[in-house]
């Protein structure tokens, strides 16, 4: 009798752990919630209504057991009263972060002022915080822009280190924002109809950009990526946010602490993206990894040339030209491959005239612009080309080596790259 019942037992209990063992783990996330107290101040100026809504924004939260980051713009809260809106979040238990004061678009502005509008926010939120024995840590960029030139990304990056505050970046980008609108106008005209179509807009749009978006930290870490979703506080959201939640919950999320989010070695990758619309997090370090990756695939490609040229193969030397590719060189403009091919077997005629070549590639350009998406995101744009300058060598045995420069447009061709255009010196 034992006999039969301990190999079931046996093989239930296996069954169960390698279900425990295989099931994905919950994919952690952070509920962030921008322009607190209320973002389209235009849509909503009555302060009862601002009230309603700010508790609503929190019982959607505190159903779910969500301690989210609400980050707080100046000039969203020009009342006292929306002081006390700011105050119910603290007391129920979110973190307020700064969003700067008037929400500035920072390629828009000069170093000096934009510093001066975040600092102005922060000070003002620092002493609120501490008046309630919280402290603020927290920074996010208004438009998720950090800087369109080098100079102001470095700049943003000191000061924030300096006051003490983090750059709160966002990994699942979308537009919530833009139901506000419709929203308001259909509960305001009673128009049951439009409120279950923008309803269901919300909803749909909200799981495209949550699935479209973490697939992109998937791609990048080869792992479900801990996320921070970016919510703006509003009417809409109000309303949404419960049904959002428990899709979020369905679909194998755990809502996550800040501090926890963070703490994932993705959060920790350098990043130097710089461009006129901000971005979200894995579309910056998309952009950084692509920068390494293409100049790994040009060096081989310029390499396997080279190779070419050191075992005397012309033909395979010039297989990486298009074939409408221009050779510019102090004597003239070859047209094409093939006139290419032709020009550097007049003039080096034998593999004693060829030497050994050697290429030493001083910088390699990424051509990508920014692209938008069918809903309207910004995101790092695919690469259209790329730009090499190199020095190449000629050593020879017996007589002094020829040098020069080399300034190099390629663009990819399915998996390779070929040269558009050379200018040789
Ligand atoms: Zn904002």
């Amino acid at each position: 009798m034992f006999r039969g019942i301990l190999p079931l037992s046996f093989l239930t209990l296996a069954m169960l752990s390698l279900s425990a063992a295989t099931a994905a783990p919950q994919r952690p996330i952070l509920i962030t919630v921008d322009d607190l107290p209320i973002a389209e101040d235009r849509l909503h100026s009555d302060p009862a209504e601002r009230e309603r809504i700010t508790r609503e924004m929190l019982r959607a939260l505190a159903k779910h057991r969500v301690t989210a980051v609400g980050l707080v713009a100046g000039k969203h809260h020009p009342a006292a009263a929306d002081e006390n809106l700011l105050d119910l979040w603290v007391k129920a238990g979110h973190e307020l972060g700064n969003h700067s004061f008037s929400h500035l678009n920072y390629s828009e502005t000069d170093i000096q002022p934009y510093i001066a509008d975040v600092e102005k926010e922060r000070a003002w939120l620092a002493d609120f915080l501490k008046a309630r024995g919280r402290r603020l840590r927290f920074f996010r960029f208004p438009f998720l822009n950090e800087g369109n030139t080098p100079e102001k990304l470095r700049a943003m990056r000191d000061y924030l280190k300096a006051s003490g505050q983090a750059n709160l970046p966002v990994t699942l980008d979308n537009q919530d924002w833009s139901f506000e609108e419709d929203w308001v106008a259909a509960r305001k005209g009673r128009d049951k109809v439009a409120m279950a179509r923008v309803a269901e807009d919300y909803q749909a749009a909200m799981r495209i950009h949550i699935r479209h978006f973490e697939s992109g930290g998937q791609r990048l870490f080869g792992r479900p990526t801990p996320e921070i979703l970016l919510l703006h506080a509003g009417e809409a959201g109000a309303e949404q946010w419960d049904a959002l939640f428990n899709w979020l919950e369905g679909t194998n999320h755990r809502f996550a602490t800040v501090d926890e989010v963070l703490a994932d070695p993705a959060y920790s990758m350098p990043h130097d993206y710089v461009a006129e619309d901000g971005v979200s997090l894995w579309e910056r370090l998309k952009a950084e990894r692509r920068q390494s990756e293409v100049a790994a695939g040009l060096k081989a490609a310029l390499d396997a040339q080279a190779a070419a040229w050191n075992r005397g193969d012309l033909e395979a030397f010039v297989a990486i030209y298009a074939e409408d590719v221009s050779f510019v060189s102090p004597s003239g403009i070859a047209h094409g491959r093939q006139e290419v091919l032709e020009r550097y077997r007049r003039r080096y005629p034998d593999r004693k005239a060829m030497g050994t070549l050697s290429l030493e590639i001083t910088e390699t350009r990424v051509i990508a612009g920014e692209e938008f998406t069918f809903f309207g995101d910004t995101v790092v744009g695919r690469v259209q080309g790329a730009t090499v300058t190199a020095i190449w060598t000629l050593t020879y045995e017996g007589k002094p080596p020829l040098t020069g420069s080399t300034l190099l447009v390629l663009r990819p061709r399915g998996n390779r790259w070929e040269i558009v255009q050379d200018a040789s010196m």
